[in-house]
């Protein structure tokens, strides 16, 4: 009898601990739950090794030709499990055509938020000179590359903006608005402008990254509480993105945040050359796994990376198991073993678990990361 289907995943360990078969056919996911059927491929995880969506990293920086942050996007994505990578504004109007071209030669499924500024992040202060950002342009990069940029982002720190205050962040509203209300991410950092001033402007599903960086002006008041602005901006449904990076996390913010019941709504790694290589980030794994040192479960940080990164960069077609969806897959391990993790601010925090990836299903084409090429467990 002829193969049915392209791919069939079996007996896969989903994060919620249900063992359940998951067919492909023509990039998409066909059916979950028992498949008694055959395919071109089969790989058996015999009940023992995980498969989930593909996971979504929603803040990397993965154009290589950027002067300050770059990498590839294969070794951000498939190297690291990660299925999708969302640049977050390495590029603006100026280079996004060339980013484009590199990124549709990638294996990994690649977006990017456009950066409000015109020459994205060429130097560190692209918002300190009102001029960077052109209105016309951003619309019109936006208009030609609908599907690569799934929204904007704008850095409002000190060293980014000098002094212009939240002005970069006005006009990055006014660009929403003029370009159907595309997802926006905010980076936070050092004050000015003081970060109840930058959340007062923020509304229903724009997302702040960053955010549980331990710097000064940190979503927590000096005695350890959420802010009132921060309290209100979620109520309105603003959402937290953890965007790691080199200097953006403190274990400390996130513990005193996650028992006032502040979750993050996604798991982002901020990862470029540097900090994949040297630390303290090295992969989006790495990172998901220091959430399980807070308490949350391995179904809560699955959905952090999946099915709350797809709702917030409104990626429908992503972030879930289900027929019809995009056959992106992670297949990953869980390790249970003594490590320690270092955040942003060098402290550590010793941990049982970690996170292995050990291939990666895009669109249907399954491919080893680093981990599953010299563990073995499958071959491919
Ligand atoms: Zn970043």
């Amino acid at each position: 009898m002829a193969p049915l289907y392209d791919l069939i995943i079996r007996q896969a360990k989903l994060p919620d601990g249900t063992l359940a078969d998951i067919a492909v056919q023509n990039g998409r996911i066909a059916v979950v739950g028992d498949v008694p059927a055959t395919a071109r491929r089969e790989i058996n995880l015999a009940g023992r090794y995980y498969a989930s969506a593909g996971w979504i990293d929603s803040h990397v920086h993965c154009y290589p030709s950027s002067p300050i942050y770059h990498d590839e996007p294969d070794k951000v994505g498939i190297a690291c499990g990660v299925t999708t990578v969302v640049d977050a504004g390495s590029t603006g109007a100026d280079a996004v055509d060339d980013f484009y071209q590199f990124a549709s030669r990638a294996k990994t499924r690649v977006y990017a938020l456009l950066n409000i500024a015109r020459t994205g992040i060429v130097t560190q202060d692209e918002l300190a000179d009102m001029a960077r950002i052109d209105k016309d342009l951003a619309g019109a990069a936006i208009a030609r590359h609908r599907g690569f940029v799934i929204g904007i982002k704008a850095r409002i720190s000190s060293s980014v903006v000098g002094a212009n205050g939240v002005a970069p962040l006005q006009r990055a509203k006014e660009i929403q608005r003029e370009n159907g209300n595309l997802p926006l991410m905010v980076h936070i950092g050092n004050n000015p402008p003081d970060l109840g001033r930058i959340v007062d402007l923020l509304g229903a599903g724009d997302i702040v990254t960053h955010c549980f960086n331990g710097k000064p002006n940190r979503i927590l008041t000096p005695a350890g509480e959420l802010r009132a602005s921060v309290r209100k901006a979620l109520r309105r449904g603003v959402r937290l993105d953890v965007g790691h990076g080199t200097a953006s996390f403190s274990f400390e913010v996130a513990r005193l945040a996650i028992a006032q019941g502040i979750y993050p709504y996604t798991i982002s790694s901020d990862i470029y050359c540097r900090n994949r290589i040297d630390g303290p980030v090295h992969s989006l794994a790495a990172v998901m796994a220091k959430f399980f040192t807070l308490g949350m479960t391995l179904a809560q940080v699955i959905d952090c990376v999946t099915l709350h990164a797809a709702d917030a960069l409104r990626l429908s077609q992503k972030g879930r198991l289900i027929p019809g969806c995009d056959a992106d897959i992670t297949l990953f391990d869980v390790r249970t073993a003594p490590c320690v993790f270092i955040d942003a601010e060098g402290n550590s925090v010793r941990g049982e678990q970690q996170l292995i990836p050990l291939a990666a299903v895009v669109a249907g084409v399954c491919l080893l990361t680093d981990e599953g090429k010299t563990s073995h467990v499958f071959d491919l």
